[in-house]
């Protein structure tokens, strides 16, 4: 099911991959299958490529009879081809939430480490333009409010969220080094908190978490005292934000966020209301390492890219449920919700 923005006038992102050919790694996940569609839409190629280590076929099943759509299964961590021109590679290859992440610890790592790397050998050998989906993450648990990209970031190296965190600031660090060796066109977006249909109801995120729970009627399970902020933004304005990424000329790294600040309470009352749940919400101890706020600038991306979110959180969150009533199981089987992504 494709969530499309407003129709937009040709502009130069939209015209930008008319005819063009994209790989997308990680395409079988939550934001991959919907950049692949939303690249259908504009008229691209796309190649899609994935391990379905946290990914599902079924997140692809619109679009694997599509003309214009070709799959491959593969472990980007090895080396891997595709036959044929290609013109960008969009590489979005690794787990993501933070269940994900300690459920496969040095799969996380290796995917952003060599994985990184063969994607970026990839988009040299083919002449092709490389966009690194990267994360707030780089930016820990921040000591600066909004985090603007110039922040340098305060991570733990060794805490349990390092094998996400600095396999993110190895691939930032990879990507740089193919920008400034002046052989291939790298474009570096800093994802903050997305959400939307197809996010899986066991993936530990705060949006399926609240939403299975309060579909279940059971109770929402808030971490701490549910004061942390997050910012979400809807998955049809993260991936606008990719493509304008992508077609843009700016080089340096871009946040890509919804600056609309949400603490973790206030979310789950929200999916509540939405759902019209009668779940109580209950807490449960804070994870380690959890950033107490996060909060994009994204000036540079205004500025840059000409993107913003557009979508208001409780249309995003609608959809989302949308979907979800549709697909979640209806039977309890996640792990208590966290407050976090
Ligand atoms: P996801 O887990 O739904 O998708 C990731 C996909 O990568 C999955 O389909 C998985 O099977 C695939 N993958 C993992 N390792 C692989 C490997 N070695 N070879 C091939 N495929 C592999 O996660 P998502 O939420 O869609 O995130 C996509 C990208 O965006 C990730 O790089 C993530 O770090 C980044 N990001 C996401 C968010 C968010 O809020 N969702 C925030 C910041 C950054």
């Amino acid at each position: 099911m494709s969530y499309p923005q407003e129709p937009l006038p040709p502009t130069a992102v939209t015209s930008a991959f008319a005819r063009r050919t994209a790989v997308v790694t990680g395409a079988a996940g939550f934001i991959g299958s919907h950049l692949c569609e939303r690249l259908l839409d504009l008229g691209a190629e796309v190649i899609g490529v994935d391990n379905l280590l946290t990914g599902r076929l079924d997140n692809l099943s619109g679009l694997r009879s599509a003309g214009g759509f070709r799959f491959q299964t593969d472990d980007v961590t090895q080396p891997f081809g595709v036959v044929g021109p290609v013109d960008f590679v969009f590489h979005l290859a690794s787990p993501a939430s933070p269940l994900d992440y300690a459920r496969h610890p040095l799969a996380t790592l290796k995917v952003g480490a060599m994985g990184t790397l063969n994607a970026l050998e990839l988009a040299e050998a083919k002449r092709a333009r490389f966009l690194l989906a990267s994360t707030s993450e780089v930016y820990g648990d921040p000591l600066v409010h909004p985090q603007p990209e110039r922040y340098w970031g305060n991570v733990n190296p060794v805490g349990p969220r390092s094998v996400y965190d600095e396999a993110k600031r190895y691939a930032e660090a990879l990507t740089s080094c193919f920008q400034r060796s002046g052989g291939t066109r790298t474009r570096i977006v800093r994802i903050f908190n997305t959400y939307g249909p197809r996010m899986r109801a066991d993936d530990g995120r705060a949006v399926p978490a609240f939403i299975r729970q309060a579909l279940a009627g059971e109770p929402i399970t808030v971490a701490g005292d549910g004061s942390q902020t997050r910012s979400l933004c809807f998955v049809a304005d993260t991936v606008e934000g990719l493509l304008a990424a992508a077609a843009a000329d700016h080089t340096d790294p871009v946040n890509l966020g919804n600056p609309h600040e949400i603490t973790m309470l206030r979310l789950a009352e929200e999916i509540r209301a939405l759902v019209g749940s009668s779940s109580a919400i209950t807490f449960v101890p804070l994870p380690a390492d959890d950033p107490k706020r996060r909060c994009p600038d994204i000036a540079s991306a205004r500025a840059h890219l000409d993107w913003e979110p557009t979508t208001h959180l409780r249309d995003g969150l609608r959809r989302t449920l949308d979907w979800a009533e549709k697909h979640f199981p209806h039977q309890a089987t996640a792990t208590p919700g966290r407050s976090t992504s």
